[in-house]
């Protein structure tokens, strides 16, 4: 593989006390760097400080969204060891993110490297605190100045990293989500599979309009028939039925979630029937008339597990398991914390540790 350059900076900043992390408002004191360009391929993987680009004003990326992204997490253990949660599986989402986009693949094993790279440089970035993290956000760009819709001839590809605080700060706090039929995230035959930018500024609209509401997030409905549920904000949505647990299937406008695929696992093998199956709205309102809604709750890698504590359509409001966490909510939660922090066995091999050695190395 290409040897990874590294030039550290003269100039580190210090990190903010843990207890007042967030989301991704503080960056470390490196990036990782590299670019393409038609003929050449891929080349020049490095690490840099980290810095502001400067580009032309009619690069294409400014105007069509032509770029990908990702996001995964280090964790530090009780033991000291830091482990990256399944960044195989992020590297391979990214490529495919990366061809329904038009941007040239990268080596998945080049995409892991870097990441393990960049975090072995700022390890000292990776808080302690329990329920912290680093975030990881590996990210391409379109880098080509002209104003035609084409695919670009050059590209970035860039990482950077940041510290983040527990996500519930005080307690599960289940959120409040609102179904909504007047705009939809994706549709089959679109770019909802794949986490390409612009799929997120299109949602922002009727984010902020459900906040206007007083909901947290946004139910999305299939974009066919406004019946189906698809996801729940950026998170895969899971309700659990009676015995049965449903989500719904990979039907091309969901984005497959590593953490969707982590929990369905631990599900089959704690023996709790999970069906991925298409699930309507009008289902889910009957299961509740009738008791059976018993939990709902969205997956994804920020908050792990988010517990789902009322779900509004129109001029309807349930209220679900009483507002508060259900059972097999918290257990998932706590299942996969442990194996993420290194105080469960981890039997997939869904972590990484980095080896005391690849600190030495750089
Ligand atoms: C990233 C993302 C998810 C969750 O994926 P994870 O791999 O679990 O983090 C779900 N839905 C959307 C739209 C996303 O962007």
């Amino acid at each position: 593989m290409t040897a990874i350059a590294i030039s550290r900076t003269t100039k580190p900043k210090t990190p903010p006390p843990e207890d007042e992390l967030q989301f991704g408002k503080v960056f470390t004191d490196h990036m990782f760097l590299m670019e393409y360009h038609e003929g050449r391929g891929w080349h020049d993987p490095r690490i840099e400080p980290y810095h502001n680009f400067s580009f032309d004003p009619a690069t294409c990326v400014f105007h069509y969204a032509q770029a990908v992204f990702d996001g995964l997490k280090a964790f530090r253990g009780k033991d000291g060891v830091i482990r990256l949660f399944r960044p195989e599986a992020h590297a391979a989402r990214f490529n495919r993110s990366c061809a329904r986009m038009c941007i040239p693949e990268l080596d998945p094993a080049l995409v892991v490297e870097s990441i393990r790279t960049l975090v072995a440089v700022d390890q000292h970035w990776v808080p302690r605190k329990p329920g912290t993290a680093l975030y990881i956000r590996p990210t391409v760009i379109a880098t080509e100045t002209f104003l035609g819709v084409h695919p670009s001839a050059s590209y970035l590809y860039y990482v950077i990293l940041s510290p983040v605080g527990a996500y519930y700060r005080e307690g599960m706090n289940p959120v409040k989500i609102l179904a909504t039929h007047e705009y939809v995230r994706a549709v089959p035959g679109g770019t909802g599979a794949v986490k390409a930018a612009g799929n997120y500024a299109a949602s922002l609209y009727a984010a902020e309009e459900a906040a206007r509401k007083g909901y947290t997030q946004v139910l999305w409905l299939d974009g066919v028939n406004h019946r189906f549920l698809d996801e729940v904000g950026t998170m895969n949505i899971m309700l659990r039925i009676g015995d049965e647990v449903i989500t719904p299937p990979l039907n091309g406008a969901i984005l497959p979630g590593i953490t969707r695929d982590s929990v369905l696992t631990l599900l089959r093998e704690w023996g709790i029937p999970a069906s991925e199956r298409p699930i309507a709205l009008d289902e889910v309102f009957a299961a509740h008339e009738q008791g059976k809604l018993r939990e709902m709750w969205g997956t994804g890698t920020a908050a792990v597990i988010s517990p789902v504590g009322e779900l509004g359509y129109k001029d309807r409001r349930i209220v679900i398991n009483e507002g508060r966490i259900g059972p097999l909510t918290q257990k998932l939660y706590d299942a996969i914390i442990g194996i993420q922090y290194g105080t469960a066995p981890d039997p997939h091999g869904w972590t990484q540790p980095l080896p005391t050695e690849a600190f030495a190395a750089v």
